[in-house]
């Protein structure tokens, strides 16, 4: 029998996670190295949209994920001044009978402890953590990556190396893209924070996704933990880059930062706003979508390929959709590279077409004056049918390879 494949994952985030299950599924061995001391819990909530639940269904986690999910009712969209409700359509089982998957949100630190908890049972996935990847060396007969630990640094051999290391991903850095593929900043900063449901104002306590539009700045919020939380997220234009944070989770923001941006917001957003206890911020970067994901054993995936913006709640989602594909790859072609050509082409113009559709999205979200006026009296003359087709080519997702 042949020896089994050796993967190398760097970055244990949600997109390292779902890759060793797929890997592992595909019949490779993986070591999986998370350079933080410990995965904790980590930011707030995350919508899954259904070009998601799809793949996790796909990996065999869906139902235990839907156990530690909510799904909302409707995602409805209002105007920031006077609370008007431009749109609504249903989420629940009309979403999913549209797109084939749910539509869910979720506490970030419940879907990574699924995540775990899979491949804790995984005897193909070992997790190393306080291990970062530094290095590598790829030769035709196999990889050898250099990791730093607390004694010191080690290589280790495999067959593959999945750079799923983030936004500032090292791997990406080692391949010599050159500076003009930097990160690229937008000017905007994310807010986030939880409210107990018994502390937010009566009028949100809803089973919904809202999305509040107003002048250079929007809010989203849904219920957690079956209803006893919402998840706010506030995306504001600001002249601040987080150079001073190490690590972007960490970066906290004072009430008092927050509520006067939404001073003159409809009172729903503006009471919500002020009951949140703390927050945390986030600036807010992309890159330019490249086209090459793959340079001999070397494989990039999530937001290390295409980080983007979150006007589409979809960074996560396209990381999700990246470990499917590998694994269908895998399963597909034996050869390394025939399976990294199918990855690569299954890819890269769908991930690139979401980071510039998110930019797009966010210049939408964000206008002011006559071009608001204009975008709300289109989103009010559309139907619950016309809102829904506007997300079908993102949300039916079947992922072929
Ligand atoms: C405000 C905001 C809201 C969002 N909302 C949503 C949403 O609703 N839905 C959605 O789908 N997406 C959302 N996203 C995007 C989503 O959070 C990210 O796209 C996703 O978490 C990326 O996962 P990843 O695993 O690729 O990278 P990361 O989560 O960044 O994980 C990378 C991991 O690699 C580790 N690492 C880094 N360098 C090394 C190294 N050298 N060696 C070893 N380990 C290393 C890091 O410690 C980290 O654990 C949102 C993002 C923001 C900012």
């Amino acid at each position: 029998m042949a020896e089994q494949r050796h993967a190398i994952i760097a970055g244990a985030g949600i997109g390292g996670l779902a890759a060793a299950v797929a890997l592992s599924r595909a019949g490779w061995r993986v070591s999986l190295l998370e350079r933080a001391r410990a995965l904790e819990e980590a930011g707030a909530g995350i919508q899954l949209a259904p070009n998601a639940t799809g793949v996790l269904n796909e990996l065999g986690l869906l139902d235990r994920v839907m156990e530690v999910a909510t799904t909302p009712e409707n995602l409805r969209l209002r105007r920031a001044s006077d609370g008007l409700e431009l749109a609504r359509f249903p989420l629940g089982v009309i979403a999913e009978a549209r797109w084939g998957a749910p539509y869910a949100v979720i506490h970030r630190a419940d879907l990574q402890a699924v995540l775990l908890e899979r491949c804790a049972k995984d005897a193909n996935i070992t997790l190393s953590t306080g291990a970062t990847v530094t290095g590598f060396a790829d030769h035709a007969e196999g990889i050898e990556v250099a990791v730093l630990q607390e004694d010191g640094t080690r290589r280790i051999e495999g067959d593959l190396l999945i750079g799923a290391d983030g936004l500032r991903s090292t791997i990406r850095g080692l391949l010599g893209l050159g500076k003009a593929d930097a990160p690229i900043w937008s000017g905007r900063t994310a807010w986030r924070a939880l409210v107990p449901m018994q502390q937010a104002p009566p009028e949100v306590r809803k089973l919904e996704t809202t999305l509040w539009l107003g002048p250079k700045a929007h809010l989203v919020h849904y219920p957690l933990r079956e209803g006893e939380l919402i998840n706010i997220v506030a995306i504001t234009e600001d002249d601040w880059r987080g150079e001073e944070a190490k690590d972007l989770w960490e970066i906290s923001g004072e009430p008092a930062d927050v509520s006067p941006r939404f001073s003159s917001w409809h009172g729903d957003a503006r009471r919500l706003v002020r009951a949140a206890p703390s927050w945390k911020r986030w600036p807010l970067f992309d890159r330019q979508p490249i086209r090459r994901w793959t340079y001999g054993r070397v494989v990039l995936l999530g937001d290390a390929a295409h980080p983007m913006l979150p006007f589409f709640a979809q960074g996560a989602a396209q990381a999700i959709e990246d470990a499917g594909a590998l694994g269908r790859a895998f399963k597909q072609f034996p050869h390394i590279p025939d399976a990294l050509s199918a990855y690569e082409r299954a890819r890269t113009a769908r991930a690139g077409a979401v980071v510039v559709a998110s930019r797009r999205q966010g210049t939408i979200y964000h206008m002011s004056g006559l071009l608001a006026l204009a975008r709300d009296l289109t989103m009010t003359s559309l139907s619950q049918h016309m809102l829904m087709a506007r997300l079908d080519w993102l949300y039916n997702y079947k992922g072929q390879t």
